[in-house]
């Protein structure tokens, strides 16, 4: 294949992040962000990591995603990195949700955006801002391959057990209420990177993943395979988060409808904006709530404790779930940074072979590395995610099986 570059492009509803990558090293060639898409304010930040360059920014009303593509075009262009360059393979995207329908990287036709579109009622946000990057990349580069890669994918493999709500089958199948689960991307790369760590197959392997970003969210992967996520019909499910409650009885939305008297939208913005860390304490930057428990502020502390608890409760049913397990893993920003939470979340877990080496724990790095002690009998690692990497190897591989596109 002579065309070895992919564009990952992650549209959101008001903004498209994007990372140009080579595939024959999987280096990065630009990456960038487009923000505040549609107003008066738009921002675009682009930063050529090839041939010296710097960082520019552009600083003026970009109206819409088509917009916002050509004004990414153009910086590309002027790094001779254009997108009608005959070196690019695909443009791969992140679609947040696939439902059951797509459990694998998938060439877009107008059948899969016709199916995209119908999932809109479970993912109201995301999938409609990803319909728009699409079309808008397919407009510029009708031609090229654009693959759509799902955040649900990697957690299709849950068991119906696992999978499904305690509800009624039939009012659930009609509204297709289930557990799907997120951040498929990431639980995918950092189980089999887990495993690259350990020296093992993926197969071989039973890794309990915690990516503890703003969103957060747990994976129990045995051999490979997604048995159970925390996340389910939409991210608000599971652990503690940054401005999401995670967990709470159901029953707290009908008590805020009827005696709080508030509406079902007020309800979706307390607890997926108003809740999660910055409900409890006002902060949703783990590196500030840290500064706040250390100089003994009892909200922060409080907060802390909660987040803490919930993730031990996950580690503990997870492990659990899989029998055996190799490895505990943590990544994305809070699991990769703040040894604080690492810390807390594995103490008191010797019992189950769970320790971590405070020397290990403290060292700041940007690499894979285990920071369990050797006696421990499961290993915890910190795991740096790379969805971009995954997305783009993702999406090569698919469209270097249906031969050379260029
Ligand atoms: P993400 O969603 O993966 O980008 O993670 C963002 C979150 O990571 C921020 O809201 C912070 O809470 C947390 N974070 C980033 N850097 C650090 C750090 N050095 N120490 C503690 N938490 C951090």
């Amino acid at each position: 294949m002579t065309a070895t570059r992919v564009l990952v492009l992650n549209s959101g509803s008001s903004s498209v992040k994007y990372q140009l990558l080579d595939m024959r090293d999987s280096s990065r060639l630009a990456v960038g962000l487009v923000e505040r898409i549609g107003e008066e304010t738009s921002r675009l930040k682009h930063t050529p990591l090839t041939g010296g360059g710097e960082e520019r920014e552009l600083n003026e009303p970009i109206a819409d995603h088509e917009a916002a593509l050509k004004a990414v075009s153009a910086e590309l262009t002027a790094d001779g990195l254009g997108l009608d360059s005959p070196d690019l393979a695909a443009i791969g995207h992140r679609v947040v949700h696939g439902g059951l329908k797509f459990t694998a990287p998938t060439v877009v036709t107008d059948e899969v955006l016709a199916e995209i579109q119908r999932l809109v009622p479970v993912a109201p946000l995301h999938n409609p801002a990803n319909i728009t990057g699409i079309r808008t990349a397919q407009a510029l580069r009708p031609d090229l391959p654009q693959v759509a890669v799902f955040d649900t994918a990697f957690h299709t493999t849950m068991p119906e057990s696992a999978a499904r709500y305690a509800i009624d089958v039939a009012t659930a199948d009609e509204h297709r209420v289930r557990r799907y689960g997120f951040h498929g991307t990431s639980h995918a790369y950092v189980s089999r990177e887990t495993a690259k760590l350990l020296g093992k197959a993926p197969e071989d392997v039973n890794v309990i993943v915690l990516h503890l970003g703003n969103g957060a969210s747990a994976s129990a992967v045995r051999g490979g395979r997604c048995v159970e996520t925390s996340m389910g019909l939409t991210p608000l499910e599971g652990l503690v988060m940054g401005t999401r409650s995670g967990d709470v009885d159901p029953a707290v939305v009908f008590h805020l409808a009827r005696v709080g008297g508030m509406s079902v939208d007020e309800v979706d913005t307390l607890l997926n904006k108003k809740s999660g860390l910055v409900g409890l304490c006002g902060d949703n930057d783990m590196r500030e709530i840290r500064r706040r428990v250390d100089e003994g502020d009892e909200a922060a502390s409080l907060a802390f404790d909660i987040y803490i608890h919930r993730l031990k409760k996950y580690i503990g049913a997870y492990y659990a779930v899989l029998g055996r397990v190799d490895a505990v893993a943590f990544t994305a920003g809070v699991g990769e940074n703040a040894a604080p939470v690492r810390e807390a979340a594995v103490a008191g877990l010797e019992e189950l072979g769970l320790a971590v080496d405070g020397e290990l724990n403290a060292v700041r790095s940007d690499e894979a590395r285990l920071i369990s002690p050797e006696y421990a009998r499961v290993a915890v690692a910190v795991v740096p995610t790379d969805e971009e990497l995954e997305i783009a190897q993702q999406t090569y591989a698919l469209v270097a099986r249906f031969g050379d596109p260029s």
